[in-house]
């Protein structure tokens, strides 16, 4: 997977990109990130990459030609989507994400910042990505989300592909209680079941805790679950 991110902040990601697992994914090639900063394709001497909005408010909004001009200097590869990070887009999900890996080779990711964008840079992309229902200062968190993400399910980066297939939400259901050593810490005991040895009584008691912890958390998912179970 090649990532194009379009950013004013691109020491911003340095950290994110080099540490864990997605730093040794990188370093493995398993995807790439180029970062390309707009201000760098401005024509005036004084760099300017935003501008107040017409009809007057308040902020600045960032101007559609750099942003255009860095997006336009890029490599493009034919399986590819232009992302805007937008509050509002569409909520990210694990769907989307799986989504994302299985249908591109190359993600071009565009960073607001300030008060948002000139509205003509929404022609770039194909499709508009949020993080969530709140508003942040810039994309770049959530453009870092985003390949964190997409990154983490490509084929090579988490050491054993079982451990994404049992998680949260892969089948709308929240993951179960999971323990490590010691057996027991501060008073607090690992379940007997799970160190019975009996794989056939786990398997049963991690799934009906998965049903019990996502009806208390998340009773959406759980209808979700139960209608999909019907099918
Ligand atoms: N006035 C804009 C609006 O209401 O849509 C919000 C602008 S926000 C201060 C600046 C930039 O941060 C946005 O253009 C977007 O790129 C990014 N941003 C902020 N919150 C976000 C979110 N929840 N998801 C994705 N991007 C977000």
């Amino acid at each position: 997977m090649k990532f194009d991110v379009v950013t004013l902040f691109p020491n911003f990601f340095i950290s994110g990109l080099q540490s864990g697992l997605i730093g040794k994914a990188l370093s493995r090639n398993i995807a790439t990130v180029n970062l390309v900063d707009p201000r760098q394709f401005t024509t005036d001497n004084y760099r300017k990459v935003d501008d107040k909005p017409y009809g007057g408010g308040v902020g600045m909004l960032l101007k559609p030609e750099p942003i255009f001009a860095a997006v336009n200097s890029l490599q493009v590869l034919p399986r590819r989507s232009t992302i805007l990070l937008s509050p509002q887009g569409s909520p990210l999900t694990q769907d989307i994400l799986q989504t994302l890996v299985t249908n591109y080779e190359q993600l071009i990711l565009i960073c607001g910042h300030y008060e948002g964008f000139d509205e003509r840079i929404r022609f770039l992309a194909n499709q508009e990505i949020s993080l969530g229902d709140f508003v942040l200062t810039g994309g770049e968190i959530p453009a870092l989300t985003l390949i964190n993400g997409v990154v983490r399910l490509l084929p090579g980066t988490v050491g054993k592909s079982e451990s994404l297939k049992t998680e949260s939400f892969n089948s709308s259901l929240l993951d179960y209680p999971q323990y490590t050593h010691p057996p027991v810490f501060k008073n607090m005991h690992v379940p007997d079941i799970l160190r019975s040895g009996n794989h056939k009584l786990i398997t049963k008691w991690r799934r009906e805790q998965q049903i019990q912890r996502t009806q208390k958390r998340r009773p959406d998912l759980l209808e979700q679950w139960l209608n999909s179970e019907k099918h």
